[in-house]
Formats: structure tokens, C-alpha cells, sequence
């Protein structure tokens, strides 16, 4: 980062460094006009949930990224769905797992506008997507059961795919798009939301991490026979990969309770 202008005021040895640098690109987002004000919000949830994980892709989470990245290839219609947020923290990365697996990407809003779906195309454009759907009229399909601008979605994408991976989704649509017979990836840090309950498989893990994992994955399963990829996905059991984390995150306090939790400092 070293010469981003984003990173002056961040000392280089600030120890949450990260975090604030991935603040600062939401910031910026929201300046430019494409992240929502309700985005920076869910981020602050997002980020209290990263610090009870430990702010690294736990077990569970690196088996529901495999698993995701099969269901996305053996799909028929696989669509990404991109918001905001999505947009200021893994613009390129998740381009390049839409390539890998060959996925649509389509602007999904909850606060949907013109401005800002047009401008989150032109992020996505900006960093080599050819073909952007769910802007303007292209949206004009509708997931039963939601009201206002949340249900349109874009007939050539959401609305016909067989799988979809909503980063940083609300929980009323992951419903709508389950009940409409779709396999539904969430990659969502809050376990315990309705998003990561709703989701046929939920990835508690930060966007930033996740996507470049499932790069990875995708890119060692791509060769992997059908028949391989249908049996990882049939094996998965999402109920209880929930519960693996949930159990996860009460060994770790229960670890650090009995470790001690307070910083130590030596007088120099
Ligand atoms: P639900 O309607 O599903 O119960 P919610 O209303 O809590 O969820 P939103 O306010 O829509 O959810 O926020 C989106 C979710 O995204 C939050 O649960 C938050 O934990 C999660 N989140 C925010 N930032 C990130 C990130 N960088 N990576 C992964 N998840 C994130
Ligand atoms: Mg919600």
C-alpha cells in the first residue's frame, strides 16, 4: 500500500493497520457515491463479528468456501451478486472468481438508485469486467414476495440462476431467492443472522478473505471431475458447519478467558 494516498494517516505500524486501510476504502465508496450510508453500519457489525472469529478464515469457513466454489461450478447459471460494499473491498477479486468459475456479475442493491448501480457498474468496468448485468432497464425481472426496489433483479442473471453467491446480503431476499429454488451462497460474518441461516451455504468469513480463498479453490477444482464437485456439495450439511463455527468461536473465548485477556506492558 505503500504510495496509496488512503494509507498517509495510517502509521505504518498501527497494529490494526488492516482494518482501518479496508475502512478507507468504504470511506472512499461511500464518497464516490456507490457505498450506502447503511453499508458503513453493516460493516461495524461485520467487524465485531471478525474480531470474535479472530480475524482469519476459520476451519468452517474454508470448508464452506470449497464447497461454494463447487456448487458455482458444476451451476448452470451461476450469477454473483455485488453491492457497495462488495464493490470498494473485492472489486478485481471478484471478477476474477467470476471468470474462474464462469459466473455473471450483477449489481444487486438494497438501497437500490440509478446513481449508484451505474456507479458500481463502472467500478466493476474499471477493473476488467466485459459484461455487467442488473443496471437500469436490464433489471426489470422481480423476486415474488419482496416489495420495492429489493425485489428487481435482472432476467438474464438472479432471476433465472440455478446458484447464487450474495456477499453481504439482507435475510428477507436470501429467503425470497431460496424459496424461488436456488442454491444460495452468503458470505456473512454474523452467524446467527437470518442471511447465514437462510443460506443453502454460509460463509462466515470477511469478504476480503473469502473471495480470494475461493480464487484458490477454484482454480485447483476447475479440473476436477463432475462427479467429484456434486459429491462435495451433496456432503455438506449447513446446519451443522453453523454449529462447527458457533463452537469454534466459544472454544476461542473460552480459551482466552482462561489464558488471560488483558495486554501485558514492560516499563522501558
Ligand atoms: P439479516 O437481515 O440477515 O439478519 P442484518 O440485517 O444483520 O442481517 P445487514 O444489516 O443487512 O444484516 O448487514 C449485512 C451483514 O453483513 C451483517 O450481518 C455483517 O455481519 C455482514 N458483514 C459486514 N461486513 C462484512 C464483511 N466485510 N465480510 C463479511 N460479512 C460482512
Ligand atoms: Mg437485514
Amino acid at each position: 500500500m505503500i504510495g496509496d494516498p488512503r494509507a498517509s494517516w495510517v502509521p505504518p505500524n498501527h497494529p490494526r493497520r488492516e482494518s482501518l486501510l479496508i475502512r478507507e476504502r468504504l470511506v472512499d465508496g461511500f464518497k464516490e457515491g456507490y457505498v450506502a450510508t447503511q453499508g458503513l453500519i453493516a460493516h461495524g457489525r461485520g467487524e465485531c463479528f471478525d474480531y470474535l472469529i479472530g480475524e482469519s478464515s476459520i476451519p468452517p469457513a474454508l470448508t464452506a468456501e470449497r464447497v461454494a466454489v463447487a456448487a458455482l461450478l458444476i451451476a448452470k447459471h451461476p450469477v454473483i451478486s455485488v453491492n457497495g460494499n462488495t464493490a470498494a473491498l473485492v472489486p478485481r477479486q471478484v471478477i476474477e472468481l467470476a471468470k474462474l468459475v464462469n459466473a455473471k456479475l450483477e449489481v444487486n442493491l438494497f438501497y437500490r438508485t440509478r446513481e449508484r448501480e451505474e456507479l458500481i457498474a463502472r467500478v466493476l468496468r474499471e477493473n476488467g469486467a466485459e459484461e455487467v448485468l442488473g443496471v437500469g432497464d436490464d433489471a426489470s425481472c422481480t423476486i415474488p414476495e419482496l416489495f420495492s426496489e429489493r425485489r428487481r433483479v435482472s432476467c438474464r442473471g438472479i432471476y433465472i440462476a440455478d446458484v447464487v453467491l450474495v456477499p453481504l446480503e439482507d435475510g428477507d431476499r436470501t429467503e425470497a431467492l431460496r424459496r424461488m429454488g436456488k442454491i444460495v451462497i452468503a458470505i456473512d460474518l454474523n452467524p446467527l443472522s437470518r442471511t447465514s441461516r437462510a443460506a443453502s451455504i454460509t460463509i462466515v468469513d470477511n469478504v476480503v478473505r473469502a473471495i480470494p480463498n475461493m480464487i484458490k479453490f477454484a482454480e485447483e477444482m476447475r479440473g476436477m471431475p463432475r462427479d467429484e464437485l456434486i459429491r462435495i456439495v451433496r456432503n455438506f450439511n449447513n446446519e451443522e458447519n453453523l454449529r462447527s463455527v458457533i463452537m469454534f468461536i466459544r472454544d476461542r473465548l473460552s480459551e482466552l478467558v482462561s489464558k488471560g485477556i488483558t495486554l501485558e506492558f514492560s516499563k522501558s
